[in-house]
C-alpha cells in the first residue's frame, strides 16, 4: 500500500510552484526531491570549451545568506533560481597575510577577487597584485586580449573591490580615484609613473561595457600624463567611451556601436531594493520586508543592468569568432550585512537572484556559455532561534512563518564581520565539473581560463 506523508507532498507541489515561477529551464528533478537524478547530473556533464562565461558574484552571499533570502522569498520550500544550477561544489576563500604569507583565514572581497580574477593568493586590501605588489593578469584582461569581449556589472561604486579585480591593480582597493592614490598608493600614482587610480585604469582597460555607482571618482582630476588637468570622465569621454549617468540613458545606448560604454548611476553605492526593520538586543516584532520608496528612480536595477550588458555583449559577438566574459556582481548583500540590515541584505539577494534568471535563460539559448554563481566570502547573518548575544530581527517569511535572523559579530553601530567560511559555488555550462567537491578559489580562475582557451 502507498501512504502519501501530506506535509512531503506539500512541500514537493510548492517547490514545483515556486520552480514554475520563476520559469526556469532546470527540471525539478535537479533539485532533488523525489524522482532520480543520475541521468540529470550526468547530462550536466559537459567538456570542452565555452563560447561565453557569465561569473555572478554574491558579495558576502554565504550559505547562511542564500537560505535566508530563499525563506524569505520562496518558502524554505522553494527554490531560487541561483538554487538550480546542476552542479553544486564549495570553495576555500582564505586571503594570505602580508608579511607572513600564512593564511589570513578572513577574506575580504579584494584579496578574494583577486583570487579567482588572477588565480594568485594575495593580502586582504591588494587589487590583483600579489604579496609583493605585482599585477597579475585578470581573466577580464587576458578574456580581452584573446578577442573576447567584457562586460563588468555591479551594484556597488565600479571602483570597489569586485569590479576592481578585473581591470586594474593597485596595492590598495582604496585607490579608488587619483586623490587617494596619491595618498595611499604612491607606488601606483600617474605623477609617479604607475598606471593611476582604479578609475583611471578601468577607463585604459576599455571593457565593451562596465555599469554601476562610482561617478564621484570620475570627477577627480588626473595628475599627470596625456589626460593631466581633465577629470577621469572628461578621458573616458575623449577616449571613445559612451557614457550613462541614468537608466534612461543606459536603454538609449545602442549595442551595435562599437565603443566602450561606461555607466555610472549613483556618485557612490547603488540604492537598495528593500527597507525593513532595524534588529535590537531584544529583537522585533514579527514583521515584512518593504520596497524601499526612497530608492533613486533614475537608477537601473541589476537585472536591468545585468540585461543590457549581455545584450550588447551578444550583439558585439555575435558575428565573432570569439563570444564574451560578463562579471555581475551583488555588492550590497554585503554591504547590508555588514550594516545588519536584513531586509537590505535580502532584497539584493533575490535582486540578484533575478540577474542569474537572465543568465540561465541566456545559457538555456546558448548551451556553449558557461554560467558561475559563487561568492567571495561568508558574512555574519544567521538564522536562529530567538533573541541572541548580538541583535536579532524577525521576518514573517513566504511560509507565513517567523524567521529570526542574528548578527552579533560587531556592535549595531559597528560594522559586522566577514566570516571564514567556504562557499557555495554552482555552475551550468561546459566545464561546470571544475565546481564540484571542496575546491579552492583560485581554481575557478583555471576553470574559467580553460572554458576560454587562454592562457
Ligand atoms: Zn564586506
Amino acid at each position: 500500500m502507498r501512504i502519501h506523508h501530506p506535509r512531503r507532498v506539500a512541500a514537493v507541489a510548492a517547490a514545483t510552484a515556486a520552480v514554475a515561477a520563476l520559469a526556469v529551464t532546470v527540471p525539478v528533478a535537479a533539485n532533488g526531491t523525489t524522482t532520480d537524478n543520475t541521468n540529470a547530473a550526468r547530462h550536466a556533464i559537459v567538456g570542452g570549451k565555452a563560447r561565453n562565461v557569465i561569473l555572478l558574484i554574491g558579495d558576502g552571499m554565504g550559505d547562511s545568506e542564500i537560505t535566508i533570502a530563499r525563506n524569505y522569498q520562496v518558502g524554505a520550500a522553494g527554490r531560487l533560481a541561483m538554487d538550480t544550477l546542476p552542479l553544486t561544489g564549495e570553495y576555500t576563500t582564505y586571503a594570505l597575510n602580508q608579511e607572513t604569507g600564512k593564511p589570513d583565514y578572513v577574506t575580504d572581497s579584494a584579496a578574494s577577487g583577486t583570487g579567482w580574477a588572477t588565480g594568485t593568493k594575495t593580502y586582504n586590501g591588494a587589487i590583483s597584485v600579489d604579496l609583493r605588489g605585482k599585477p597579475k593578469a585578470t581573466i577580464l584582461e587576458l578574456a580581452k586580449k584573446a578577442g573576447y569581449r567584457t562586460g563588468n556589472v555591479t551594484t556597488a561604486e565600479v571602483q570597489d573591490a569586485t569590479p576592481a579585480v578585473l581591470e586594474s591593480h593597485v596595492v590598495s582597493r582604496d585607490c579608488k580615484g587619483p586623490v587617494a592614490t596619491t595618498a595611499k598608493c604612491a607606488v601606483n600614482a600617474k605623477e609617479n609613473g604607475g598606471a593611476g587610480s582604479i578609475s583611471e585604469q578601468e577607463v585604459a582597460a576599455r571593457a565593451d561595457v562596465l555599469l554601476g555607482g562610482g561617478a564621484a571618482y570620475f570627477g577627480e582630476t588626473i595628475t599627470a600624463g596625456r589626460f593631466a588637468g581633465r577629470t577621469v570622465l572628461e578621458s573616458a569621454k575623449r577616449s571613445g567611451y559612451q557614457t550613462a549617468g541614468t537608466a534612461a540613458e543606459l536603454a538609449r545606448i545602442s549595442p551595435h556601436s562599437k565603443d566602450p560604454v561606461l555607466g555610472t548611476f549613483a556618485p557612490n553605492n547603488m540604492d537598495l531594493e528593500w527597507t525593513g526593520p532595524t534588529p535590537t538586543k531584544t529583537g522585533t516584532a514579527a514583521t515584512t520586508c518593504q520596497v524601499n520608496t526612497a530608492r533613486t528612480a533614475s537608477q537601473p536595477h541589476l537585472s536591468t543592468m545585468a540585461s543590457k550588458a549581455l545584450q550588447i555583449l551578444d550583439t558585439r559577438s555575435k558575428h565573432a569568432k570569439k563570444g564574451f566574459f560578463l562579471q555581475i556582481e551583488g555588492a550590497s548583500i554585503d554591504k547590508q550585512d555588514h550594516a545588519a540590515n536584513p531586509c537590505g541584505q535580502i532584497g539584493e539577494t533575490v535582486e540578484f537572484d533575478r540577474s542569474v534568471q537572465l543568465a540561465l535563460a541566456y545559457q538555456a539559448k546558448h548551451r556553449d556559455t558557461l554560467v558561475v554563481v559563487t561568492a567571495d566570502h561568508g558574512h555574519t547573518s544567521q538564522i536562529v532561534e530567538g533573541p541572541t548575544e548580538g541583535v536579532t530581527a524577525t521576518l514573517t517569511t513566504h511560509d507565513g512563518a517567523p524567521m529570526t535572523i542574528s548578527y552579533a559579530t560587531a556592535p549595531i553601530t559597528g560594522s559586522q564581520q566577514h566570516t571564514g567560511t567556504e562557499v557555495r559555488i554552482a555552475a551550468k555550462g561546459p566545464q561546470a565539473a571544475n565546481v564540484l567537491g571542496i575546491t579552492n578559489q583560485t581554481d575557478l580562475n583555471t576553470t574559467m581560463r580553460r572554458a576560454l582557451g587562454i592562457r
